[in-house]
């Protein structure tokens, strides 16, 4: 074990500084927050002082791997770099010798410029456009996932080597983005898709799936491993000797320690995989939120303030708008169409929490005396969009223009997805790489 987190650190250090990339401190997140806002103070462009940043933990990140390597052992994480493609986590990935899960040219484009072997490349977008296939044909991304006729028809003109993975339908109910609305092939439908592959001389090497992204039942893996043992059965009929298993994404975050946690998940997962799949059957997965969820922290600053009179807040409340009357608005420098738009797409709860009151550091106390009075706030983003509302009902000390919060576990769907709207900037990070003791045994 010490080996082997030796030899992981290094990579680590050597994937990290280097000319084209910012610098990577070592210390508590927390202290993290406090340099950067202590180096802030003395920040003589005040535009650049007021805005939101990030602190990424890369030491998360890694003792992730850690986890899933013990947990999951025979499993190969393909990154889903459509979560977060943050070029350190990304760096980071690739030399613990994490494959990629890329959507699109521009994902698989910076993969392949980190100097990662095409072959840990699969591009699985099961509806790709036409140059997209050209161009992973042109630089040897061979496996990619599919699961309509039109699709393999697409892949016959410009891929005819490629190594197809069947997408299946699995059900999704128990998760927060329902991916099956969108793909998926229903099992009454891959018989024909097989039957076609085979007319059509296309290699199709085995099945995925994906159980829903913010999954919130573990069982959800065990029933698509079986639905997907079914289809390796059908497979046979058409001349094909499946030996790829893709179990897809949908693992949970770190920070999700009720319902569904990763344990639960490989519990299930690691034993039906094993029970009904030999060992010449490579499986992969391809997680997302799972590496990256918990190890960024955001912080923001109150740009401003707004003391609600009743007549707002009676407005507010007749229309529906509010759940409580909150006596406060705050305005932050990050908001719905910048990292909060997970609370829209990824439908994400954020909790804002004390970081800097009145000059005094918060990150632990929250609140600054024990007496504060707490209220119930609302927080907005800074665009002139109403929409850009993060929470409706924060429960705070009072805190004034200048104060800063922060919100933990932002690293999934947040800063990818992020927009310019209104002419507001994307947050900067900034990187440090914490060594809790790993539990976790080989
Ligand atoms: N794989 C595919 C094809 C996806 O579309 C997604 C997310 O949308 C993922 C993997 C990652 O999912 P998660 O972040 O839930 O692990």
């Amino acid at each position: 074990v010490e080996a082997l987190k030796s030899r992981v650190r290094a990579e680590m250090k050597a994937a990290c500084p280097s000319a084209d990339l910012p610098q990577v401190q070592a210390l508590p997140v927390s202290q993290m927050l406090q340099a950067r806002l202590a180096s802030l103070v003395s920040e003589s462009d005040d535009a650049e002082a007021e805005n939101a940043f990030y602190v990424a933990d890369l030491g998360e990140v890694y003792r992730q791997h850690l986890r899933w390597k013990a947990l999951l052992p025979r499993i190969e994480p393909f990154f889903a770099m459509k979560c977060n493609p943050d070029p350190m986590v990304m760096r980071l990935l690739a030399s613990l010798g994490a494959g990629f899960d890329c959507a699109s040219k521009n994902e698989i484009q910076s993969v392949l410029d980190m100097g990662v072997d095409p072959s840990r490349i699969i591009y699985a977008n099961p509806c790709k456009q036409n140059s997209f296939v050209k161009f992973a044909y042109n630089n040897n991304v061979r496996m990619m996932t599919f699961d309509n006729a039109e699709e393999l028809y697409k892949i016959k003109r410009f891929h005819p080597e490629a190594q197809l993975v069947l997408r299946i339908l699995t059900d999704d109910s128990k998760s927060l983005c329902k991916l099956g609305l969108k793909f998926g092939a229903p099992l009454d439908t891959t018989a024909g898709l097989l039957a076609l592959a085979q007319e059509l001389q296309l290699d199709v090497i085995g099945i995925s799936f994906h159980v829903g992204s913010g999954c919130f039942d573990a069982n959800a893996f065990g029933e698509a491993v079986i639905r997907a043992r079914r289809v390796f059965d059908q497979a046979r009929d058409y001349g094909f000797d499946f030996k790829f298993l893709d179990v897809g994404g949908g693992f949970p975050s770190a920070h999700v320690t009720e319902g569904i946690t990763f344990e639960k998940v490989a519990g299930i997962l690691g034993p039906t995989v094993n029970s009904l799949f030999g060992p010449d059957v490579r499986v992969i997965a391809e997680p997302g939120r799972y590496f990256v969820g918990s190890a960024f922290t955001l912080a923001t600053q109150v740009i401003a303030r707004r003391t609600v009179s009743n007549d707002v807040l009676t407005a507010a409340a007749a229309a529906g708008e509010l759940d409580q009357t909150p006596s406060h608005m705050y305005y932050i420098n990050d908001g719905m169409y910048g990292s909060f738009n997970c609370i829209m797409f990824d439908h994400q709860i954020c909790e804002p929490k004390v970081l800097l009151r009145d000059g005094v550091y918060a990150y632990e106390s929250g609140c600054i005396n024990n007496d504060d009075h707490l209220g119930v706030a609302s927080v907005w983003g800074p665009t002139c969009d109403s929409i850009d509302l993060i929470s409706s009902k924060a429960v705070l000390p009072l805190m004034e223009t200048g104060d800063w919060m922060y919100f933990e576990n932002m690293g999934a769907y947040t800063i990818t997805a992020a927009s310019q709207f209104n002419g507001f900037r994307k947050s900067e990070i900034f990187y440090t790489t914490t060594e809790e003791e790993v539990v976790y045994h080989f």
